[in-house]
């Protein structure tokens, strides 16, 4: 699907639904995210081929963060292009140790199967990136705007003469199971209050988050989706306040996770920490579990 000129959104078979790259077409090609292991093989290689480019053509493989259904194609596609791969300061670590995010959110909140976020090989990049960073490349320059709060290493990897921005997840709307999962709650809202003031002129996201739907968001659209975004996170701190204040004394995130009924565990843990930074919960450990109240 064509996003500007040149400029191409690949949809990669991600369980009921797709996870995005971007295609760059210059003389050389750009690619931005690599979607899942298989990705390479079964939809980026034949999306490149059916433009009429060679697949070697990449030179450079930017990725907007390192979650495993974004950066698992990345390995084979260094193997077989020998281009750079370039990642945010706060995601090297997780692609040399790919159990690194499991093993953090095991840590934080211990109860939670992690899952099989670590399905990739490691990969160690060229170039590492950091708020405000340029990439040039032939007849374009990409710019680093870093939207941390899904992941610490989320950005928004911008064309700044188009108002192209490329989020990965750091925008998901009303995203609950795809994949409303944060690093941090309180950075991701002000992340979305200052993308808010950014000239985004189209959004392309990692998924087709709600209430869109969509891969490719076009003006004033793109704010409601910020918008949407904010809301999403506000209406699940007051929910889970609201659980924390119907239960009878401390509970457990499984617990109060069980109440809910949706999201994923680990964004309930994230509204948790962030409702204890702002002193409206407390986290406490008995009897070797850890408890939350209100
Ligand atoms: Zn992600």
């Amino acid at each position: 699907m064509e996003i500007a000129d040149g400029i191409h959104l690949i949809k990669n078979p991600h369980s009921t639904y797709f996870v995005s790259s971007v295609l760059i077409m210059g003389e050389s090609l750009t690619l931005v995210d690599a979607g899942r292991v298989e990705s390479p093989e079964t939809s980026i290689y034949p999306a490149i081929k059916a433009l009429g480019r060679d697949p070697r053509e990449i030179s450079l493989l930017v990725l907007t963060h390192a979650h495993w259904d974004h950066c698992a194609g990345a390995a084979q596609i260094k193997r077989e292009t020998g281009c750079d791969v370039a990642v945010h300061s706060n995601g090297k670590a997780y692609l040399a140790d790919p159990e690194t995010v499991a093993k953090e959110l095991t840590l934080r909140f211990p109860g939670v199967p992690a899952g099989n976020m670590a399905a990739f090989d490691a990969v160690d990049p060229e170039i590492v990136f950091s708020e405000g960073s340029t990439i040039a490349l032939d007849g374009r320059e990409l710019k680093v705007v870093h939207t941390p709060g899904h992941s610490a290493g989320s950005c928004c990897i911008v064309e700044a003469d188009l108002g192209l921005y490329i989020a990965g997840d750091s925008i998901q709307g009303r995203g609950e199971r795809r994949p409303l999962i944060f690093h941090d709650a309180n950075a991701y809202l002000s992340s979305m209050n200052r993308l808010l003031g950014e000239p985004i002129e189209i959004l392309v996201n990692g998924h087709p988050f709600p209430p869109s739907g969509e891969g490719v968001l076009r003006g004033e659209v793109t704010k409601r989706h910020v918008e949407e975004s904010i809301k999403a996170v506000e209406e699940l701190k007051d929910t889970v306040l609201e659980a924390l204040g119907d239960s009878d004394g401390a509970v457990s995130l499984v617990e109060i996770h069980e109440a809910i009924g949706a999201f994923q565990p680990f964004t309930i843990g994230c509204i948790l920490e962030a409702l204890k930074a702002e002193g409206k919960a407390t986290r406490e450990t008995a009897g070797g579990r850890v408890l939350w109240q209100a």
